[in-house]
């Protein structure tokens, strides 16, 4: 059978990731990255991928068969989903939990009419968490699920202290309470605080002249992001952000801990830990374009989120091999 074809829209993190994680797998062709920017200011990685500008993406309809969307959640995902997933199957990472459920109502809208299949909210949180969050209720219905981030860098936190008068650069980390871990694994389903689950490290690059004191006065307490926890502030130069804090790495684990029978513990761990978020993010968007392409064959169209897919329709191999090789 012919390789599927692959459209990238919007090149950053993600859109690099992506193109990354094609160049691993034989039964896909990357046909383009899509940008909004000029394209020709657009370097991809392979200089054989062609770029073109999004206008362009509407004479690919017949040329491609999954779009994997790259934008932001923020500003991008809530446009493009609806606006491409009308004229393609789709794949998305979009990740503000709360806005989910409406998100996929738009999506749904635009893709169900068309006839296209559009998986959103693909990645590792929400994304393989969630699977997991999923089997480990349903296995053991009597019992509590802990998820835990990090050690990562947190995008979104890191812009917050970045936005702080003073600030040049910075980056946060979000890190989990070894203890906390501990007691979560022991199988004795501790309640536990949003304090005392994790804490926050962040690396500051001041302003000439700011005052340390303040800057760090106003991360410590800044509501939602930071006041309910405890914060550590270091401050740093430019060149050690540069040289130390450019990576972006990230992780966590998902721990179910249940009860079965006469009281007999029943601890599920699913962990990750990840030198580069965007391009493990990237690798599972990949994984399910693949699914996007098979449900879509089958007549499965509209939105789509990780518990709509079938496993075995992620992986490359026929269902027979998957029997043979890793039932
Ligand atoms: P990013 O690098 O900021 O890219 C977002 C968009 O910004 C790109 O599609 C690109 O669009 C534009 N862009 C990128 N670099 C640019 C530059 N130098 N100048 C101007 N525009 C530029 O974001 P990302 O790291 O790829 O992350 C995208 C989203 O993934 C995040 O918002 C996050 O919500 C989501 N995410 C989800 C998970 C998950 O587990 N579900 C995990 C990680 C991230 P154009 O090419 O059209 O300009």
């Amino acid at each position: 059978s012919r390789k599927i074809r692959i459209g990238i829209a919007g090149y950053g993190n993600l859109g690099r990731g992506v193109e990354y994680a094609i160049a691993e797998c034989s039964d896909m062709d990357l046909i383009g990255v899509f940008t909004r920017r000029n394209p020709s200011d657009v370097k991809v990685v392979n200089e054989d991928i062609p770029v073109y500008a999004f206008d362009e993406l509407k004479d690919f309809q017949n040329k491609i068969d999954v779009l994997i969307l790259c934008g932001g959640s923020k500003n991008d995902l809530p446009i493009q989903g609806p606006a491409l997933s009308s004229m393609f199957n789709t794949v998305d990472s979009y990740d503000t939990h709360a806005k989910i459920p409406s998100y996929f109502e738009a999506v749904d809208a635009s893709a169900k009419p068309n006839g296209k299949t559009a998986i959103i909210s693909v990645g590792w949180d929400p994304g393989l968490f969630s699977i997991n969050r999923l089997f480990g209720e349903t296995v053991l219905p009597n019992g509590e699920t802990y998820t835990f981030w990090g050690k990562g860098l947190s995008q979104g936190h890191s812009d917050a202290v970045r936005r702080i008068d003073g600030v040049k650069g910075a980056v946060q980390y979000t890190i989990p309470v070894p203890d906390a871990v501990d007691r979560v694994r022991s199988g004795s389903q501790p309640e536990l605080t949003t304090r005392e689950k994790h804490t926050r490290d962040c690396y500051v690059v001041l302003e000439e002249g700011a005052d340390s004191k303040a800057v760090e006065h106003a991360i410590v307490t800044m509501p939602d992001y930071f006041v309910d926890y405890d914060t550590k502030v270091s401050f740093i130069s430019e060149e050690e952000l540069k040289n130390t804090h450019s990576a972006m790495p990230h992780g966590g684990f998902v721990i179910r801990s249940g009860k079965t029978g006469e009281g007999n513990a029943q601890v599920i761990e699913y962990s990750l830990t990840l030198e580069s978020n965007p391009e493990f993010t990237s690798s599972v968007l990949v994984a399910y374009a693949r699914a996007a392409y098979k449900m879509n064959e089958k007549g499965d169209v509209g939105a789509k989120t990780v518990f709509d897919v079938a496993p075995g329709l992620l992986s490359p191999k026929t269902a027979a091999e998957l029997r043979k090789e890793l039932l």
